[in-house]
């Protein structure tokens, strides 16, 4: 089955309609809300077939050699935060479109399948949220896309990390510097048995400055895990 078949069988879900349907990319309208997207703005997704780095973002075509090793992890990103990603990922993250989520689950699914990897010995894990943020959005947007892919792989999908600090304030401005102090010391282990030995495919909806993700890692390996893979929807 082609990817393309395999994200229209994905998207297959019910939804809250928008009405009348439009494209969540350029607001055509639409036939049926559970398209998402026209067939133009569909043609235009491009799903990766690499890890990149996470420091230099250059294509790493041997997962045992990296360009940065200071990095910790392979960064595996689906796509491109490039049309019509953001718009689906805003729909995902802020208006709560049913369905969009098992969408971004799918291009997950298929970007796992075409690069090369033991993906059996992983277990999944997400970027955690800090508690009262989760409540006031009702959901960890990371960790839906976590458990669609540990269920689709039959993983365990696991808490590995806490959020102690709420990092919103994470200005624009900022060098990498500023970010990386910025966020230093908001994770802690949720249960550092659970991390120890394990090999783990850390979840995030999108990947911009990677100082968020990097934090995550960086607690992570100093519990004891073994490899870390950063899986996202998109890279900026
Ligand atoms: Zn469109
Ligand atoms: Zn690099």
């Amino acid at each position: 089955m082609s990817w393309r078949n395999f994200l229209t069988k994905a998207k297959n879900f019910v939804l809250d309609a928008l009405f009348p349907p439009i494209c969540l990319n350029c607001s055509t309208p639409i036939q049926s809300q559970k398209d998402f997207l026209c067939p133009l703005c569909f043609d235009l997704l491009e799903i990766n077939s690499s890890f990149y780095c996470p420091k230099c973002g250059g294509r790493i075509t041997d997962p045992s050699f990296s360009c940065h090793p200071q990095t910790q992890c392979l960064l595996a990103p689906a796509g491109a935060y490039f049309p019509p990603l953001p718009a689906l990922i805003h729909y995902f993250k802020y208006k709560k479109l049913a369905g969009v989520s098992s969408f971004l689950t799918a291009l997950l699914i298929v970007y796992l399948k075409r690069i090369n990897f033991e993906i059996g010995s992983f277990q999944i894990t997400y970027i955690p949220l800090y508690p009262f943020k989760e409540r006031k959005r009702g959901f960890n947007q990371s960790q839906i896309l976590a458990q669609g892919v540990a269920n689709y792989f039959s993983l365990p999908l696991v808490k590995a990390l806490k959020r102690i600090r709420d990092t919103r304030v994470q200005a624009k401005n900022k060098n990498s510097q500023d970010r990386q102090k910025n966020v230093f010391g908001c994770f802690v282990p949720a249960d550092s048995e659970t991390i120890k030995g394990k090999n783990f495919l850390l979840v995030d909806d999108v990947y911009t400055s990677g100082a968020t993700v990097s934090e995550a890692v960086r607690v992570l390996k100093e519990n004891g895990a073994r490899k870390v893979i950063v899986l996202v929807a998109a890279k900026a």
